[in-house]
C-alpha cells in the first residue's frame, strides 16, 4: 500500500489531491452544532501534509445519513468552518458534491488551498449496490484530481463510491491516520498478548452479533454492555421491558451463550427507567429484574465491578461501543466507569468507534490514558472479525 507521504515524496505540488477524509462528526439534535470534533482532528496530518507540499486538496467526506439527496440538516457547513479554525484558514464548501459548483470551485484553487465537497452522500450513488451508479459518480469525483488519497478509516468498510470506486480510477494511497489504525489492530489481531479482554456495547446489536461470533475464539473475555445486552438477557428468558432488543438475534444469542457462555460476561444490574428521558426517575435493578413497563439505559454500579474486576490484569483490551446512553446524564455510570478501567490498562488498550471516542471526551476522561482512540467503529470490528474492508483491498492494488 503506497502512503501519503511517499505520493508527496514523488511530488504533488500544483496537484490536485483528492482526499477521502472521515469528518462523520456527532451533531446536536436541536441546535445542530458539532457535540464532538475529534474526526476533524484526526484528519488534520494528512491534510496538513498535503497543503505544506503544495497540493491543492479537495476534501470528500460524509456526515450522518441523508437520504441520497441534498438536506440542509446534513449540510458539511458546520465542519468546513471547523475545519477552517482548525487550519487557521478558511475552508472553501462547495454547493454540491462533484457537479458544476465543485468543478467551477476545484479549477479556482490555488496551492496548499483546501475545497470541501458537499457531502458525498447528497448523492444516491454513493452507497448505491449497483456498481454502474457507483461508477459514474466515481468518473465525477476523479475528474476533479489527479491522485487519491483515502484517511477516511471510519468508511474503509464501505464499498461506496468515494471509498471504493474512486480509488478504481486514479493514482492512490494511504492516508496517515489509515496507517496508523492499521498498524494498531494488526498488533490485536497478530498474536494479541494475553489475557485479552473485548468490550462490545453501543447500539448496532445485530451489526455487531457478527462480530462477536468471530471474535469468541480469539478472546479470553467478552464483556457485553448497552443496547446488545438486552437480547443476551432476553435469550437467557429474562424480562427486558421496552428496552433496546432485536428479537430475531435472540436465537443467535441462545446459541452463543450455550457455546461460550463461559467467556461471556453479561451486566448483572441495570439502570431503569419508565422514559427515554433525561428528567424522569431511575432506579438501579438486578438484570433479573427489569419491570415490563420500563426501560434500561445503562448497565448498573456491580457490573461495572464485574467488568473492572475482568479487565484488571488484563493486556490485551479493545472497546467498542458504550455500555449506556452517556449522552444522557442519568445514564452515564456504566460507560464513565468501563472506560477508566479500560484506560487502567497496563498492556494495549484500543477505543474503537465514533460514539465510544466521543464518550471518552465527553466525559472529561483521559485520551492518554488509552493505547490508540480509533475513529472507526463499523471497520475496526471488521477488521477484527477478519473480514476483507474494501476500501483497504483497493488501496493495496
Ligand atoms: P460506536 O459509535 O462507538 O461504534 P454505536 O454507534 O454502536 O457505538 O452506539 C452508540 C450509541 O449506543 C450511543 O448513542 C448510545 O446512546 C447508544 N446506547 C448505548 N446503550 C444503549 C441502550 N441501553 N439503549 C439504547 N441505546 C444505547
Ligand atoms: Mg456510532
Amino acid at each position: 500500500m503506497r502512503s501519503v507521504d511517499e505520493l508527496i515524496a514523488d511530488g504533488v505540488s500544483g496537484r490536485r489531491v483528492l482526499l477521502r477524509a472521515d469528518l462523520n462528526v456527532p451533531l446536536d439534535k436541536d441546535s445542530g452544532a458539532i457535540t464532538d470534533d475529534g474526526r476533524i482532528r484526526a484528519s488534520l496530518p494528512t491534510l496538513q501534509a498535503l497543503q505544506a507540499a503544495g497540493a491543492r486538496v479537495v476534501v470528500a467526506a460524509h456526515l450522518g445519513r441523508p437520504k441520497g439527496a441534498p438536506d440542509p440538516r446534513f449540510s458539511l457547513a458546520p465542519v468546513a468552518a471547523r475545519l477552517g479554525e482548525m487550519l487557521g484558514a478558511p475552508v472553501i464548501l462547495a454547493g454540491d458534491v462533484a457537479g458544476t459548483d465543485a468543478t467551477a470551485k476545484v479549477a479556482g484553487l490555488a496551492d496548499g488551498e483546501v475545497l470541501l465537497l458537499e457531502n458525498v452522500r447528497f448523492e444516491a450513488a454513493e452507497t448505491s449496490k449497483d456498481d454502474a451508479e457507483r461508477g459514474e459518480l466515481a468518473d465525477r469525483l476523479a475528474a476533479l484530481a489527479d491522485f487519491y488519497v483515502d484517511d477516511a478509516f471510519g468508511a474503509v468498510h464501505r464499498k461506496h463510491a468515494s471509498v471504493y470506486d474512486v480509488a478504481l480510477r486514479l493514482p492512490h494511497a494511504a492516508g496517515r491516520l489509515v496507517a496508523r489504525e492499521l498498524e494498531v489492530l494488526t498488533r490485536l489481531t497478530e498474536s494479541p498478548e494475553r489475557p485479552y479482554v473485548v468490550v462490545l456495547g453501543g447500539s448496532k446489536v445485530s451489526d455487531k452479533l457478527g462480530v462477536i461470533e468471530a471474535l469468541l475464539p480469539k478472546v479470553d473475555r467478552l464483556l457485553i454492555g448497552g443496547g446488545m445486552t438486552y437480547t443476551f438477557l432476553a435469550a437467557r428468558g429474562l424480562e427486558v421491558g421496552s428496552s433496546l432488543l432485536e428479537a430475531d438475534q435472540v436465537e443467535t444469542c441462545k446459541r452463543l451463550l450455550a457455546e461460550a457462555g463461559d467467556r461471556i460476561v453479561l451486566p448483572v444490574d441495570v439502570v431503569v427507567t419508565p422514559e427515554f428521558s433525561a428528567d424522569v426517575p431511575t432506579r438501579v435493578l438486578p438484570a433479573t429484574g427489569i419491570p415490563a413497563d420500563e426501560m434500561s439505559l445503562d448497565i448498573g454500579p456491580k457490573s461495572v465491578e464485574l467488568f473492572t474486576e475482568a479487565l484488571t490484569g488484563a493486556h490485551t483490551v479493545f472497546w467498542n461501543g458504550p455500555m449506556g446512553v452517556f449522552e444522557l446524564a442519568p445514564f452515564q455510570g456504566g460507560t464513565r466507569g468501563v472506560a477508566q478501567a479500560v484506560g487502567a490498562v497496563e498492556g494495549l488498550s484500543v477505543v474503537g468507534g465514533g460514539d465510544s471516542a466521543a464518550s471518552v471526551r465527553q466525559l472529561g476522561l483521559d485520551e492518554g490514558a488509552y493505547g490508540h482512540i480509533s475513529t472507526g467503529g463499523g471497520a475496526s470490528l471488521e477488521y477484527l472479525e477478519g473480514r476483507e474492508l474494501p476500501g483497504l483491498a483497493v488501496l493495496a492494488d
